[in-house]
């Protein structure tokens, strides 16, 4: 597509600004720019990210963050909570030092050291309990050795239990400054979830307890302030590097094209920036935040059957990237589609 956008460059030049540049602008076959970026995220994902592709590229997008500040249905009356079985999953220990206490849906990952635990997202406010804490301890871990908590962004579904688990154990919060912002800003939207305000998160920095090392990377785009992450952890011995994408959907202001145009460009300049430490890092597992788009429920429960064979998880270095190819595919189709919209109102 490189020649197609270069002749719109210089058709633009020539034309000039104004009415001109506009319907130098509409020259461009935004349709076929579309199908291509729409093809490029179906060609990444084939059957390995589906239910990445189909959140991102083929459901409607919200229009933009709720900002209003109210307490959650769930936090208001936790009887109106899902049920339990939307939601239960098994804990599972997934690689010799990393764990799943996550449910269906959503991801939590306990990473233990020799000094203690990291945990990685915190669920819901009304699942926590159950899924992090009680999956902990079914798996003989003691959550009083939680010493960090890592948030990949602040929403209910991965911020709901940091208050509980900051004044239980005293753990360290580590969030995205306007993340944190975010949360100070709206106290009844995140009633009993939201930790006091602790470490901001920095691009590079790096959580080091005992022998193992997270270390972060600023991905804005889900949110302001979202989180990915780039680890290693060891199976049956052999260490294995892990990229830890922290936010997926299009949750912004995005159905206008100013700022739709820019926050899109910095979701997709997010993506290029995780896949380049995942490539740098060597690696081979994809986790996401959602089990729905790393698979993890399902791939959980194929470890059990594992055998001599292939980790579940390790998907291969190829793959990894094929995932944040997925995102910037179908970031970049609902990009132009606004890039055509102003375009066209600029005719107008
Ligand atoms: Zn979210």
């Amino acid at each position: 597509m490189k020649s197609r956008s270069a002749s719109v460059v210089a058709l633009a030049l020539v034309a000039g600004l104004g009415v001109n540049g506009a319907f130098a602008q509409l020259k461009r076959d935004f349709e076929a720019e579309i199908r291509d970026a729409l093809q490029s995220a179906k060609t990444a994902s084939e059957f390995e990210f589906l239910g990445t592709l189909v959140r991102t590229c083929l459901l409607p997008q919200s229009g933009g963050e709720d900002t209003r500040d109210n307490v959650p249905g769930y936090v208001a009356n936790p009887a109106s909570a899902p049920p339990r079985d939307t939601w239960y999953a098994e804990p599972a220990r997934v690689f010799d030092n990393l764990y799943f206490v996550g449910g269906k849906i959503h991801s939590s990952w306990a990473l233990t050291t020799r000094e203690g635990i990291i945990l990685i997202d915190t669920i819901y406010p009304y699942n926590s309990e159950e899924l992090i804490i009680g999956g902990m301890r079914k798996l003989g871990l003691d959550p009083k050795n939680i010493r960090y908590v890592l948030i990949s962004h602040a929403h209910g579904d991965h911020i709901g239990g940091a208050a509980m688990l900051q004044t239980r154990y005293g753990v360290r919060v580590v969030m995205g400054g306007p993340d944190w912002d975010w949360v100070a800003k709206y106290p009844n939207r995140y009633k009993t979830m939201a930790p006091k305000r602790d470490i901001v998160a920095s691009d590079g920095m790096k959580i080091t307890l005992g022998d193992t090392t997270v270390t972060i990377w600023l991905t804005p785009g889900h949110t302001p302030g979202t989180l990915s992450y780039t680890f290693a952890v060891l199976d049956r011995g052999k260490p294995v590097n892990v990229a830890y994408s922290g936010g997926t959907a299009f949750n912004f202001v995005n159905n206008t094209p100013d700022p739709g145009i820019k926050n899109f460009q910095t979701y997709i300049e997010s993506q290029k920036h995780i896949a380049a430490k995942a490539a740098s890092t060597g690696a081979t597992v994809l986790l996401s935040n959602h089990s729905e788009f790393d698979n993890a429920f399902n791939k959980n429960r194929m470890l059990a059957g594992r055998g001599n064979g292939r980790h579940p998880y390790e998907i291969g270095a190829d793959w990894v990237q094929r995932y944040f190819q997925v995102m910037q595919g179908c970031a970049r189709a609902a990009q132009l589609r606004l890039e055509q919209q102003s375009a066209e109102t600029a005719m107008r």
